[in-house]
């Protein structure tokens, strides 16, 4: 099995694009999406449609819910608040409920998925630091899982000896017996300083985890985030990838 996996696409369709295409040529198959489909940049109808209808299972992200009413607004920054009101005001009563109809977590045989963390999945924790990914490699439901959130891919492993390092190899062959934590980084608002979008496969058969980074034409999307009205900084960040 070849699993593709992304997260926090952001409503920005031409970095999604790239990357279904991207991994449709990498012949995946299974697309899994770890949540944020909507927030910040001009185009959410259409990522939730293509999210939709690509992907084997999709999980709520704290944009998703928040668009979607289901969580609170005032988490937010203004800019992002902003983001998210401009949101709601776009999508159709039927996105919104399929939106706030998302599950928090996903798994199967192989591997799990969810936005911020399996434990209180509802909070939307950022998880960052080692101890954290220590706990987090404990809890996980299968060897394999995926996050996203905080738009930095980097890969938590726990060896078979107990010992947790981080990788940031883009492609991992995976040890037997190992627990991995992968953060998949963010499709459409990279945060690591690398504009590109980001998506991963995991192949269960060669055990290999794969990070690609994908070009896409970012001057169209930022056009359309001006054009919207949306917060200009949302705009500019993604020349920069940070
Ligand atoms: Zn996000």
């Amino acid at each position: 099995m070849r699993y593709g996996i992304f997260s926090d696409v952001h409503s920005n369709w031409e970095a999604l694009e790239a990357v279904l295409e991207t991994l449709r040529a990498e012949r995946a198959d299974a697309l899994l999406c770890c949540g944020d489909l909507v927030g910040y940049a001009a185009e959410p109808e259409p990522c939730v449609a293509a999210v939709r209808a690509a992907c084997r299972a999709v999980v709520a992200g704290n944009h998703d819910w928040a668009a979607a009413g289901q969580f609170p607004r005032e988490w937010f920054h203004d800019a992002a608040r902003a983001a998210v009101q401009w949101t709601a005001e776009q999508l159709a009563p039927a996105t919104r409920e399929c939106l706030a109809a998302l599950p928090l977590t996903w798994h199967d045989e192989s591997v799990a998925i969810a936005h911020g963390t399996f434990r209180e999945p509802e909070q939307f924790h950022y998880l960052f630091t080692m101890d954290q990914a220590a706990e987090h490699l404990e809890a996980q439901p299968t060897p394999v899982a995926f996050v996203g959130h905080t738009h930095v891919p980097v890969v938590f492993m726990r060896t078979p000896e107990g010992s947790v390092r981080l990788l940031h190899d883009p492609v991992i062959r995976m040890t037997p017996g190992a627990r991995y934590l992968v953060n998949a980084g963010s499709v459409g608002q990279p945060r690591d300083w690398d504009p590109r979008a980001a998506c991963w496969l995991y192949d269960t058969a060669r055990q290999e985890l794969a990070c690609r980074r994908v070009p896409y034409a970012i001057a169209a999307a930022q056009h359309k985030i001006r054009a919207a009205g949306l917060p200009a900084v949302f705009a500019d960040r993604l020349a920069r990838g940070a």
